[in-house]
């Protein structure tokens, strides 16, 4: 599947295919795009791929893409929501040419309301919405006409205004286009255009208490921005009929819809709906929770931009929904990780190791580079001394044939520092090894010749006078199926129970210095980044990715 589509990334997709030949043909000499996010909610990442492709389009041809709030549902609509996904976009590396809001088009829609009807071509309603679905039909059946479709003009535009006045309760009254009520497409079957809600608006305040739907902003925003390709996910390409048709009885410039299939993540869900459940009912701790598939939550674990749009890049478009594996996603961060974060020690599990024939309250500085990627990067002290930690699964009391880390009678490097040699060990009354024992080969720090020994394995450590305990929260996928929302029952009920794990890492110094948001290898362990919980006492880092290459397997 993924190989697939990383064939059809080389070439252009079929949406720059349409813009190349718009270009070559003439029909434009620019193109211009817009992301029309809902600010209902935080963005998330299959908001990226449209974000990518929007943005990206006009990187790659001539042209510029706008940001519009598509703000025309006051219930669930927030200022917190539209600064957020500003801040969002602007993180993954994107600027648009011009901010706009729907509801900047209140004025406008509803001139064009009053146009529509004034062309016989809407008409209020009074049938309850429980009425409006009854007359509807069926794909198979034709509709029935409401009693209220043969309005005079004048009627219609004085109860259009009365509507917009606030002389009605809501629901009571609709605005609908005048189109065929036994159309193929049940989206023809005079939609409705307008519906009363009297509700406090973001930005508009009380001003309106009608408020457009979604057919009758959308493509009309479009229009006014003179976009030229409107592109959005594939559920709208029924409505694109109708888009095209309240375009052409306008008058007004002729934008055009494009759909692409929407790009789902496997062990979560993509639906600022049912996010928002999620943090509401605390199953999370916030949009931003590491485990969420919001940008925030993302940026939060430790993903870079550079690897989000990489995924989005390597996804590609497509005409047919599939999920993704996030295991690609994981490829990607891993890989931009790899090149830039600097290597740090910490044991999370940690058993002590004493250094019998190193003197006593002795400190030697050790040395060891920051990314063996990047030289430019130096390298670090990390201080040794005669107790430190290794991990607990770093020791075996009586090893198999391949285990080269260490067990009694074996050597093993530590990273940076010096070959020890296990002597013996110390166990509790419950049998658990609590210390083990070493000595340590003098001239064989790293660096120095230790030809004749032959040591496989290199451990990390940290020496434990100097370990910094911090705190590692362990992420696990959030649910514990593939796709939740096709599930029987609620797909909260998927919910992974042991999707955070919250330990005491115990770091070289080092760490001290990470800034907010940084990004670590801890060697042999993983991808970590600091999280802004993080205090003066205490250092708190989340698991962005573990170091295994699991998506890299399966694809072979
Ligand atoms: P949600 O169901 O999460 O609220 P939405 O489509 O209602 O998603 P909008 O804010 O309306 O969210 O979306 C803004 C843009 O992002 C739209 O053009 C939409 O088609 C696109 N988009 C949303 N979800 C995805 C997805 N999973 N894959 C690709 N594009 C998406
Ligand atoms: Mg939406």
């Amino acid at each position: 599947m993924i190989t697939e589509e990383k064939k059809e990334e080389k070439s252009l997709n079929f949406i720059e295919e349409i813009i190349d030949t718009d270009l070559q043909s003439g029909k434009y000499t620019r193109i211009i795009t817009r992301f029309p996010p809902e600010p209902n909610g935080y963005l998330h990442i299959g908001h990226a791929t449209s974000i990518c492709l929007n943005f990206g389009l006009t990187k790659k041809f001539p042209g510029y893409t706008n940001l519009r709030f598509d703000d025309t549902n006051p219930v669930t609509e927030d200022t917190e929501f539209v600064e957020n996904i500003k801040n969002d976009i602007r993180w993954l590396g994107f600027e648009w040419e011009n901010e706009h809001y729907a509801s900047d088009y209140f004025d406008v829609l509803y001139g064009y309301a009053i146009k529509l009807i004034n062309e016989g071509l809407a008409y209020v309603d009074d049938s309850t919405s429980e009425e409006i679905a009854t007359l509807k039909g069926t794909p198979t059946e034709p509709g029935k006409d409401s009693p209220y479709r043969n309005r005079s003009v004048e009627e219609n535009l004085a109860l259009f205004e009365q509507m917009k006045n606030g002389a009605f309760p809501d629901g009571s009254r609709t605005l609908r286009a005048r189109i065929d009520m036994a159309h193929i497409n049940m989206l023809m079957r005079d939609p409705i255009l307008y519906r009363i809600k009297h509700a406090h608006h973001h930005r508009t305040g009380d001003k309106w208490c009608i408020y457009p739907m979604y057919d009758f902003a959308h493509g009309q925003s479009d229009a006014i921005e003179t976009v030229t390709h409107s592109i959005c996910t594939l559920e709208f390409a029924p409505h694109r009929e109708l888009y095209d048709w309240l375009i052409e009885k306008l008058g007004i410039y002729t934008s055009h819809q494009y759909e692409f299939a929407r790009r789902n993540l496997n062990y979560t869900v993509t639906s600022k709906r049912k996010l928002l459940q999620l943090v509401q009912e605390g199953h999370v701790s916030g949009w931003d929770d590491p485990r969420m598939p919001t940008i925030s939550g993302m940026r939060r674990r430790g993903y870079t931009a550079f690897s989000i749009r990489d995924f989005c890049d390597r996804i590609g478009i497509a005409k047919r929904e599939n999920i993704v594996d996030v295991g690609l996603l994981e490829f990607c961060v891993r890989e931009d990780l790899n090149k830039q974060a600097l290597r740090r020690m910490v044991v999370l599990d940690p058993l002590k190791v004493v250094i019998t024939n190193f003197p006593e309250g002795v400190t030697e500085m050790c040395h060891s580079e920051n990314n063996p990627e990047d030289i430019s990067t130096g390298n670090r002290d990390i201080p040794f001394s005669r107790e430190i930690f290794i991990e607990k699964e770093d020791f075996m009391e009586t090893p198999s044939k391949k285990y080269f880390r260490l067990a009694p009678g074996k050597m093993v490097r530590l990273k940076g520092a010096y070959i020890i040699q296990c002597d013996d060990f110390v166990k509790d009354e419950n049998g658990e090894i609590t210390e083990v024992r070493c000595t340590y080969i003098e001239n064989s720090k790293s660096g120095q010749d230790t030809t004749g020994i032959n040591v496989k394995g290199t451990l990390h450590w940290v020496s434990v006078a100097h370990a910094l305990e911090v705190e590692v929260r362990l992420y696990d996928r959030l649910f514990s199926v593939e796709d939740p929302s096709s599930e029987d029952g609620d797909f909260k009920d998927y919910l992974n129970a042991d999707s955070l794990h919250i330990i005491t890492g115990y770091a070289e110094p080092a760490l001290l210095e990470a800034s907010e948001g940084e990004s670590f290898q801890f060697l042999r362990k993983g991808y970590f980044a600091k999280d802004p919980d993080s205090t003066a006492e205490k250092l708190v880092f989340n698991r962005t990715a573990t170091l295994r290459d699991n998506w890299a397997k399966t694809a072979n």
